[in-house]
């Protein structure tokens, strides 16, 4: 999705060219293939976009693959980068990096002062080495890569797996079946209490083309909408916009995860951005791109 939105995004940039690479094309993963391939294409600037990534649940339910494939995606690249004169890299982590408690709104420095939300600590950890390996890099030896944390993410291209999506996803997808099917009710995990912060991906886009030209330093910098919204508001909201009418039903046997995950981003403001896509006018756009049929037969 984040990969996809960047590309979208520098059709509109004076850019040379644009390199990417299918997972199927090339295992990020895989150190020496990672070396081959950026031997070979030589790109001047890294936007490392790709991640594993999940819901609640899935990061919850395979925490070894959240921690290594992370860790390995990110070391072969960064380093791979490193070595072959990469002039700018952009590490992309999450607003997950920060204490579970953090004092709101989030802000940068909040960074490592209290323990983890247990759900997501494997990507968590993962994303808080990336960001210590490009200021490491920095600070050995100069290089110009910088770190941006999104808060959570939404739009095209989005995954809408039933159990391993974000919230987003995931609810967009059970309020149509349920529209489309007739039904009164939809489940929604938790007590619909948590506040969660939420982004379009073509906007995060934006944030990072602007950040690749107007940041140059160490430690993260916040990409967020700045402001929040409960769960529970949020369902409603996906609920009027599809046009489902029925009740919202609340699995409290299902984790709510962090309290609330609402980022400071006077930093990347002082710098002169912020974000431009409402909430309801993401979601909206969002579900205006889903193919045709979308839900049936699920
Ligand atoms: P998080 O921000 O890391 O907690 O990631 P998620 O996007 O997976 O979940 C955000 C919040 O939405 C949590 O409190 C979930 O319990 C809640 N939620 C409600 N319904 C769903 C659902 O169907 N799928 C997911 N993934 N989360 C849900």
């Amino acid at each position: 999705m984040v990969g996809s939105a960047v590309v979208r995004r520098l059709g509109s940039e004076p850019v040379e060219t644009i390199l990417t690479a299918t997972r199927a094309e090339l295992d990020l993963r895989r150190q020496s293939d990672v070396e081959s391939w950026l031997s070979e294409n030589k790109p001047d600037v890294v936007v490392l976009a790709a991640a594993k990534v999940g819901g609640i649940l899935a990061n919850d339910r395979f925490p070894a693959d959240f921690l290594y494939d992370n860790l390995a995606i990110q070391n072969s690249i960064i380093k791979a980068s490193a070595d072959r004169g990469v002039r700018k890299l952009l590490f992309l982590g999450s607003s997950c990096i920060y204490p579970r408690l953090a004092q709101q709104p989030i802000s940068e420095d909040a960074l490592l002062t209290g323990p983890l939300e247990p759900t997501n600590q494997w990507y968590a950890v993962a994303k808080i080495a990336g960001i210590m390996l490009c200021d490491a890099l920095r600070k050995q030896h100069g290089l110009d890569f910088i770190s941006a944390m999104p808060t959570n993410l939404y739009g095209p291209g989005d995954n809408y797996d039933a159990e391993a999506s974000h919230v987003i996803p995931a609810l967009i997808r059970k309020t149509i079946i349920a529209r489309d099917g007739g039904a009164d009710t939809i489940t929604v995990w938790g007590t619909g209490n948590p506040r969660r912060e939420f982004l379009h991906a073509d906007d995060l886009a934006d944030a990072l083309v602007f950040l690749l030209r107007n940041f140059s330093e160490a430690g993260p910098i916040n990409v967020g909408s700045g402001t929040d919204i409960s769960i529970a508001e949020l369902a409603q909201m996906i609920a009027d916009t599809v046009g489902f009418g029925g009740k919202l039903v609340f699995d409290t046997s299902k984790p709510d995860g962090t309290p609330r995950k609402l980022m400071d981003g006077s930093r990347l403001a002082r710098l002169g951005w912020k974000a431009n896509i409402s909430l309801r006018d993401g979601l909206a756009r969002t579900i205006d791109d889903l193919p045709a049929g979308f839900g049936r037969g699920a």
